[in-house]
């Protein structure tokens, strides 16, 4: 399974675990497409980021704290 594969703006296909991004983050403010790839590019350029679920910390095997991952 594809963990993030996002075609277009309104059909965006997410995991079970994506229902907490978008509470955590209005589409109308923040996407979730703009919320992945801003945690990816983070993750990809320092090798760790805050996580988007539970602001833990998110390193390239996924989140230590929830266990969330983005790929
Ligand atoms: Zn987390």
């Amino acid at each position: 399974m594809t963990a993030v594969a996002v075609e277009t703006d309104s059909a965006v296909r997410v995991p079970h675990e994506a229902g907490a991004f978008q509470r955590l983050f209005e589409p109308s403010e923040v996407t979730l497409e703009d919320t992945i790839l801003g945690a990816w590019e983070a993750l990809t350029a320092h090798g760790r980021t805050e996580c988007p679920v539970c602001h833990g910390e998110l390193v390239a095997t996924g989140c230590e704290t929830c266990g969330s991952h983005l790929s």
